[in-house]
């Protein structure tokens, strides 16, 4: 990763460089995006079903009781702390759970329970009697096979019988041995070996394959090849269902050409707004005058915690190091840490050691920190050409306005450059954002 050059102008923010967020990938923002959530988003969605089989059964349970699970998978689920279904699991299970089997398509944003729907419907289609894989999960990568296979085990925890076994990289085996365990749960490539080449399962006998992260698949070279691949060699009583967070045409191509028949869900995600978010902007002479600023809203911050945004990744470190050295406890992330070190970091945030996160873009899309009360702009969002970047304000202010959550935005201006900047994204969501005196920073509250 290359540096940015080390002088700095009070307006580094609009020069217009590389971001992170560009080089993390779609991989690995999934995971970022697990791995973020504790709990379920209690976001309310617009649940909309497509059926394409008219006879397919459809109808939704508002209990985990309500599905006739066996009792040791029903225990497994209350011990996870699950009390009731999330709005998809409500609709995907007692369709994934019916006889005869059904297929699905099943889109929602990450965060929202697919994986534990699914991971639901395969336990309780695994019959311990059949010592062989018959219930296949593909995975884009190591780590989200890992993060399903640990559901998977956590929910299967009064099924001790139940085999599961990972086919990631690392794992070996000798061709022909024959696997007995019950769950295969892996990545395209080393399924496809181990079924295809090393012979060591049969994939015409497999009842139940998942594809997960759909859309993170088909972003992975060679993995949507191998997919259709796999796809092509499972019997056709084979119950199949794929999941992804997003919906656009190039994973709908590809789910409808691996799904036959498929009841398809679709869980609109309620539109971020600004409405309960109060816009502030403090004027700014340099870098240090905002970092000034920045120490004086930071005073203030008693309850919830912060997210900073600079623009480039030297900014950050910067505020970062000048913050910790004054004894705050902030935490940063950026674009050049490993993911596990990315992993830690959010998990702290989460849990509340660090009261601010401090990052480019890394963070800014796609991930809600719900608790998160005030977002600093340290830097204001622009493109490549420094214009106003209005969709990333709002992905990085915005909040779903649920519950009367509300929270506070402070956008720091150092010149007229990013003076016109903020005008524009004040006109173009219509929404007011008033000048705040750093130095008087107790109207925020
Ligand atoms: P997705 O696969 O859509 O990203 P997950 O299945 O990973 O979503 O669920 C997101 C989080 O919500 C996980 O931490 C999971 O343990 C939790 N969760 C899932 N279903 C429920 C439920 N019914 N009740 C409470 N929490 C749940």
């Amino acid at each position: 990763p290359s540096e940015e050059p080390s002088v700095t102008t009070p307006e580094e923010g609009l020069a217009g460089s590389v971001e992170d967020s560009e080089k993390i990938s779609a991989a690995e923002k999934s995971l970022l995006q697990k791995v973020i959530r504790k709990g379920l988003v209690e976001n309310h969605h617009d649940l909309e079903v497509q059926r394409k089989d008219p006879n397919s059964p459809l109808y939704s349970v508002k209990t985990f009781e309500a599905l006739n699970l066996r009792p040791e998978l029903l225990k497994g689920v209350h011990a996870m702390g699950f009390d009731a279904p999330s709005k998809i699991q409500e609709t995907a299970l007692p369709t994934l759970l019916v006889d005869p089997p059904q297929n699905m398509i099943a889109q929602s944003q990450s965060g929202t329970g697919k994986t534990a729907a699914f991971v639901l419907a395969m336990l309780s289609r695994t019959d311990v009697s059949k010592n062989y894989p018959h219930v296949v999960c593909l995975s884009p990568t190591f780590e989200l096979a890992i993060q399903t296979g640990e559901v998977a085990k956590k929910m299967a925890k009064f099924c001790p019988h139940i085999k599961i076994r990972y086919a990631v990289r690392g794992e070996e085996i000798s061709r022909g041995t024959q696997i007995n365990d019950h769950i295969l749960i892996g990545t395209p490539g080393k399924l496809l070996d181990w079924g295809t080449k090393l012979r060591c399962f049969d994939l015409t006998k497999v009842e139940v394959f998942v594809l997960d992260e759909a859309d993170v698949m088909i972003a992975t070279q060679g993995h949507q090849d191998q997919s259709i691949r796999i796809h092509k060699l499972l019997p056709k009583t084979c119950q199949m269902m794929l999941f992804s967070a997003t919906y656009d045409e190039d994973v709908m191509k590809f789910a409808e050409m691996i799904i036959r028949n498929p009841v398809v869900l679709k869980l609109h995600r309620e539109q971020q707004s600004l409405d309960n978010i109060k816009q502030h902007y403090v004027v700014c002479k340099s870098k240090e005058d905002k970092y000034r600023s920045i120490s004086n809203i930071y005073g203030v911050l008693t309850i919830g915690q912060a997210m900073i945004f600079c623009h480039t990744r030297k900014t950050a470190s910067w505020l970062a190091e000048t913050m910790s050295r004054e004894g705050h406890a902030v935490a940063l992330l950026s674009g050049e840490l490993e993911i596990e070190q990315r992993i830690n970091i959010i998990n702290r945030f989460r849990e509340g050691k660090e009261k601010v996160l401090i990052t480019t873009n890394v963070m800014a899309r796609g991930i809600d920190v719900e608790q998160v009360t005030m977002v600093v702009n340290f830097d204001l969002p622009v493109d490549q050409s420094g214009r106003a970047d209005c969709e990333t304000y709002l992905h990085r202010i915005g909040r779903t306005g649920r519950f009367g959550k509300s929270g506070v935005a402070i956008n720091l201006v150092d010149g007229p450059r990013s003076m016109q900047v903020l005008q524009y994204i004040e006109n173009h969501f219509k929404r007011p954002i008033l000048r705040l005196d750093a130095e008087d920073v107790d109207e925020i509250e």
